[in-house]
């Protein structure tokens, strides 16, 4: 089935549209947000630290971070690399990237030097900027790659800030140029670089205004990373483009998130905020009255945990789905039904069908199928790796995201499972086989299987079973202790359960589902 995407007749659209177009070209986003009805003298950014930034100030700011980037030998398409702590100048720094041409390249802060060096390998970035903690221990990296090592602190100081002039003439990118380059990883344990063009961004973030009715009266609450196209561009760009305003948390804090509430009107999250929220004794109608919308995403959010929430606030969360390459695809209804469990309907302008997994033919409703997408939102291809670019687009051009789902006979998408058996932990993948790679190579281990189990707090749990080599004998806390040392944090597994055999089928693969059937209770 490929339900027709919605028609836009909203002239509005077409003004923002050609807004962040000129944007990019010729004028700035002072302009655009004043083009839009709201005045680039008003607050867009208000952070916990005190510091505002007002959408001139946001745009200057942008445009300080480029000439320091300029400075250090970037030019036009180069890539930067960013590791740094959350701060208004991370999110400004992916529009300095907008403004010098140069192509964002965010990792995640939980990443150690040695994952960063395979990111580094992979995209060749002119500069990698980072936090000035980190910047001793890829200080040699930087050198053998000949990319210039800045550092930005989370107070907006730092040797990049340092050389800066802000005198910057804008690039002028076009529609087509690469914006950013997202990693997502891949089921062969290695990371793959999603190219995302300015005019996928720009569109994305034009249906979200759209389809969730944003306008400049807007004040989200932010405590998402920014690092994950779901803090750095859903949570940032609709409310840049709707002229809204922003109040930035360096990270999700229950009580602070229910004290904001008075003044915000929405607020976006994965599916642990909302868990979180619920333990919280003060959430109510009356605490979240002020509020207009409640979205949920990245995540499945448990249809108990909506039923819950609107029964103690009287708010249906609106859950989406989407993902790195492609943004957001389909979104629970604004004014309709939020139907507890499912994701909703195509966002405007994106097609999605469920086809079947080998030969691509679109299924009928309510048949379980890989999930496909075709639209202005879907990247451009993985960086440097045409091959896999190949497998995961059909012949004429649907792209198969890996999620295996559903559509009912009016059109809500259901999400069954994913067919490339990732773990999502506290809104983060996990992909198993670098996970188990790491494990094989410890002493005494013959070999592993990892997958996820439900957790009450994190969604899943990365869990593992381990079958020793003969004669071994495995300590499940030394192996946590020793794989904390190699891998960030979020992807260690929080049990590792020593078992006699894999169970496989006849073919040889591994029962994940088995494993996960046997441990489903682990975490209560
Ligand atoms: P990422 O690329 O990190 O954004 O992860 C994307 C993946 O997260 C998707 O391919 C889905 O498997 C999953 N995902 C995102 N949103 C949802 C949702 N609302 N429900 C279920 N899974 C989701």
């Amino acid at each position: 089935m490929s339900p027709e995407p919605r028609q836009s007749s909203n002239s509005f659209d077409a003004v923002l549209m050609a807004g962040w177009a000129d944007g990019l070209s010729a004028r700035n986003l002072a302009e655009l947000a004043a083009s839009h009805g709201g005045d680039a003298g008003r607050p867009f950014l208000e952070c916990d630290d005190g510091r505002v930034f007002t959408f001139a100030e946001f745009w200057a700011l942008a445009g300080r971070l480029a000439s320091g980037l300029k400075l250090a030998g970037a030019r036009p398409a180069d890539r930067i690399a960013v590791q740094v702590e959350k701060s208004p100048e991370a999110i400004a720094l992916f529009w300095a990237c907008v403004r010098g041409g140069f192509v964002f390249l965010p990792l995640n802060t939980a990443y150690t030097a040695a994952e960063v060096s395979y990111f580094v390998e992979d995209a060749e970035p002119a500069v990698l900027v980072v936090s000035p903690q980190r910047a001793p221990g890829l200080q040699a990296l930087a050198d053998r790659h000949k990319a210039a090592l800045l550092t930005l602190d989370d107070a907006g100081g730092g040797t990049l800030v340092d050389g800066a002039t802000g005198m910057i003439a804008d690039h002028g990118s076009s529609w087509d140029d690469l914006a950013a380059i997202l990693y997502t990883s891949g089921t062969t344990g290695r990371s793959k670089g999603a190219m995302l063009s300015n005019g996928n961004l720009a569109s994305n973030a034009l249906a979200l205004v759209e389809a969730w009715a944003f306008t400049k009266a807007d004040v989200l609450i932010h405590a998402l990373p920014v690092y994950h196209t779901h803090g750095l561009f859903v949570a940032t760009n609709t409310l840049l483009l709707s002229g809204g305003r922003i109040l930035f948390r360096r990270a999700f804090d229950a009580d602070a998130v229910m004290r904001l509430m008075s003044q915000a009107t929405c607020l976006m999250g994965v599916p642990t905020f909302y868990t979180r929220l619920l333990q919280h004794d003060g959430l109510s109608c009356e605490a979240t009255r002020h509020m207009r919308l409640f979205i949920s995403g990245s995540a499945p959010l448990l249809a108990e945990t909506h039923r819950e929430f609107a029964a103690r606030t009287g708010h249906a969360i609106l859950e989406r789905y989407g993902m790195t390459e492609t943004s957001m695809n389909t979104s629970n209804p604004y004014a309709g039904e939020r139907r507890a469990g499912t994701v909703g309907l195509p966002l405007p302008h994106i097609h999605v069908r469920v086809a079947d997994p080998q030969t691509h033919a679109p299924l009928a409703a309510e048949t379980d199928g890989m999930i496909e997408v075709k639209g202005p939102n879907v990247f451009k291809g993985y960086w440097r790796n045409p091959q896999k670019t190949a497998e995961d687009f059909t012949s004429d051009g649907w792209f198969i995201t890996g999620d295996m789902g559903r559509v009912s006979g009016d059109g809500y998408v259901t999400i069954s499972g994913r067919a490339k058996d990732l773990v999502i932990t506290g809104g983060f993948n996990v992909y198993p086989k670098e996970i188990e790679l790491a494990i094989d190579a410890l002493p005494g281990v013959l070999e592993s299987a990892v997958f996820g189990v439900p957790h009450p707090d994190f969604g899943e749990a990365v869990t593992a079973a381990v079958v020793a080599r003969p004669g071994a004998a495995l300590d499940e806390t030394a192996m946590i202790a020793e794989l904390r040392r190699q891998l960030a944090a979020f992807k260690c597994p929080k049990r590792i359960l020593v078992i006699d055999e894999l169970p496989r089928n006849t073919m040889g693969k591994v029962q994940k589902a088995a494993l996960r059937d046997r441990w489903k209770g682990l975490f209560g």
